[in-house]
């Protein structure tokens, strides 16, 4: 069981002195950090060390899904707000959170004429536990009252941090846990030059045989996993880049015959990463797009790509049923029919997402909002920080087109789409309608030599899922809960919205008729990327928006792709902040309620009005100002990305 999240006040284990303006939050499971008001480390979270009680008085410890009470003689019963009362038996006593009453109420502990109250809020996914005083008992500390909450990490092995006695602990219920992966890459079996062993064995760390060559092995780039997406259409190569005897196939043949069998073997080979069999779906009218289903054979992306596939102009089929069925007219009709048909025939188990979609200028915002409305959460969102990062024109970015007001909007930004990078932009317009679409960051990866990064090597998408399965994944995926990285400009980050009672973190909501929410997040920076490099985040900045009505198609709005109630709200310098042992940083900023909103988070290397990089608010300028781009410009202007936390104002 995992450890989430929890925040409080913390006490010196050996002393007892209350550490003032000590705060603990965050974060990754099994990770904690403990920091002062100004962002310097105290504690590194990380598991290990003793755990520590004094025994004496009736704690609650909250540990993972459970709540305890340790000491002994205490009798226990449970107070709801709305009036019901419970006893709960005698301590020391064990409960299964998810046995405790539900809703808001007090744990009253009773020895004697000791008495000690512990404030309980059990919500979905979460408890959060509060000790509090009563009238007419004594408010001094070292009075006959429990004066300390504990909370440890799972296991019973993990370090102790008490927390002062008029803190909140919150502890998320469930296991969930941050996984690593990449939606989008290429092997011989299309463009690319390697074999799917090598970019597996590169993405999670193993071995392979290079094609006329001895044996060869990668440390990894740290991925839990990875999809193969390479194109739809007709290729001549096998898997080992060798010609096909009979010529060029289709690639719904060598969906069932070659990519299907050589992922279900390497399956074997990574039992602990997951890897997906699925196609890059050149859009029909449209860019392309990163597609997997998650079934037990071949047979459902090999009928996707030959019925949806824009360069799969075979007529003839694999011997199904309907395949004469199949049409070649290429339109947006098209497009939005394959979406339909994920969802109708895959809706649980599928999913897409545009790549690289401002590269040739073939998708446009009513594009996206016609697939999302055809999709459904099938349609995950875009590929907002494309692959090739290294290449001479970043991204393989190269067109001119402009927008309005000069912006070559198909070039990237940062290393960007120009959809993501532009505050108010696409992304922004689609946030502003409330729909639930994210962005990812994928390697696209084809060869090693030139333009690309192996799969995990610059490219992340970060997400949090509630197992490591692939329905687990996939459920992490279509709840919005990613953050999209170069460079492991960050290598863990959550955020979270808080009204004081409630939280909602990334691609949720927070309902809420607070006046003011605390947005918080926590984000680690590695000491070494998977390039090699040792990142540094310059500052991070809070951007949000208003969140109105979902746009009708006959709306003119429907087209407009920029949205101008959206803006950067906060800033926060990380640079020259003492970072802690273990690399934590955090930033919280209240922001007033002032009706139904989105919020999100990026991150950069580059402080603002660095010349060619980033202008006076630190917005990213287009890469071409730095062309010829190159691996070197590539790692020193890095960015990450967070999805939006939502938040809707409950008006009474
Ligand atoms: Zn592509
Ligand atoms: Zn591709």
């Amino acid at each position: 069981m995992a450890f989430d999240r929890f925040e409080g006040v913390v006490v010196d284990s050996a002393t007892g002195r209350v550490l003032s303006n000590v705060r603990v939050a965050a974060l990754t499971s099994r990770r904690i950090a403990v920091t002062d008001a100004s962002g310097r480390f105290l504690i590194d979270g990380s598991e290990g060390g003793p755990v520590t009680s004094d025994g004496a008085q009736p704690e609650l410890v909250v540990v993972g899904s459970r709540v305890e009470s340790s000491a002994s003689g205490w009798s226990v019963d449970w107070i709801g707000v709305d009036g019901r009362t419970a006893s709960l038996g005698t301590s020391p006593i064990r409960w299964d959170a998810s046995r405790l009453p539900s809703g808001i109420g007090w744990l009253r502990f009773r020895s004697g004429a000791r008495e000690a109250m512990w404030n309980i809020c059990r919500i979905p996914g979460e408890v959060r536990v509060r000790r509090v005083f009563v009238p007419g008992i004594s408010r001094r500390r070292g009075a006959a009252v429990p004066e300390s909450l504990f909370v440890r990490l799972p296991g019973g092995s993990g370090r102790t941090v008490l927390a002062r006695t008029d803190s909140v602990v919150r502890v998320a219920l469930g296991a969930s846990f941050q996984v690593a992966g990449d939606f989008h890459t290429h092997t011989f079996l299309t463009d690319g030059v390697h074999t799917l062993d090598d970019v597996a064995a590169h993405a999670f760390g193993g071995s392979w045989t290079p094609v006329g060559g001895a044996g060869s092995s990668a440390t990894g780039f740290g991925l839990d996993w990875l999809a193969n997406s390479e194109h739809g259409g007709s290729f001549a190569r096998d898997r080992f880049g060798n010609p096909f005897p009979s010529g060029a196939k289709w690639r719904w043949e060598t969906l069932r015959d070659v990519s299907w069998p050589a992922v279900d073997s390497l399956r074997r080979v990574y039992p602990g990463r997951r890897l997906f069999q699925g196609v890059e779906w050149n859009v029909p009218a449209h860019e392309h797009s990163s597609v997997a289903i998650l079934t037990g054979d071949h047979d459902a992306i090999a009928r996707f790509e030959y019925f949806f596939d824009e360069w799969d102009t075979d007529l003839a089929g694999g011997g199904w049923a309907d395949a004469a069925t199949k049409n070649n007219v290429n339109s947006h009709a098209k497009a939005l029919a394959g979406a339909r048909w994920l969802r109708e025939k895959h809706g649980d188990s599928s999913w897409f997402l545009i790549n690289h979609p401002s590269r040739l200028q073939r998708t446009s915002i009513s594009d996206l909002r016609d697939l999302h409305d055809a999709g459904g959460n099938v349609f995950l969102g875009i590929e907002a920080i494309p692959g090739h990062q290294k290449a001479p024109s970043r991204g393989g970015y190269h067109l001119s087109d402009k927008s309005a007001d000069g912006d070559l909007v198909a070039r990237t930004h940062g290393g960007a789409d120009f959809m993501l990078a532009k505050v108010g932009g696409v992304m922004d317009a689609l946030w502003s309608e409330g729909r639930r679409v994210w962005v990812f960051s994928n390697s696209d990866f084809h060869a090693a030599a030139g333009g690309d990064y192996y799969p995990g090597q610059y490219n992340k998408n970060l997400t949090r899922v509630p197992d490591r399965t692939e329905t687990g994944i996939l459920a992490g995926l279509r709840s919005g809960a990613t953050v999209a990285v170069m460079g492991d400009l960050v290598d863990s980050f959550w955020m979270e919205l808080d009204d004081g009672l409630r939280t909602a973190s990334m691609g949720g909501e927070l309902a809420t008729d607070a006046d003011s929410v605390e947005a918080r997040i926590a984000f680690h920076v590695p000491t070494t990327s998977a390039l090699g490099d040792s990142p540094a985040v310059d500052h991070v900045d809070l951007i949000g928006g208003r969140v109105g009505k979902r746009l009708a198609q006959d709306d003119p709005a429907y087209r407009a792709s920029t949205v101008a109630t959206t803006s950067i709200l906060g800033a926060r310098r990380v640079a020259g902040v003492d970072q802690g042992p273990d690399g934590w940083h955090m930033a919280s900023w209240k922001v007033p309620v002032a009706g139904d909103s989105y919020f999100r988070v990026r991150g950069s290397t580059m402080a603002r009005s660095t010349a060619g990089w980033t202008d006076s608010v630190g917005n990213p300028l287009c890469d071409d100002l730095q062309y010829p781009n190159d691996d070197a410009k590539a790692r020193s202007n890095l960015w990450f990305y967070s999805n939006p936390v939502f938040l809707r104002k409950i008006v009474h």
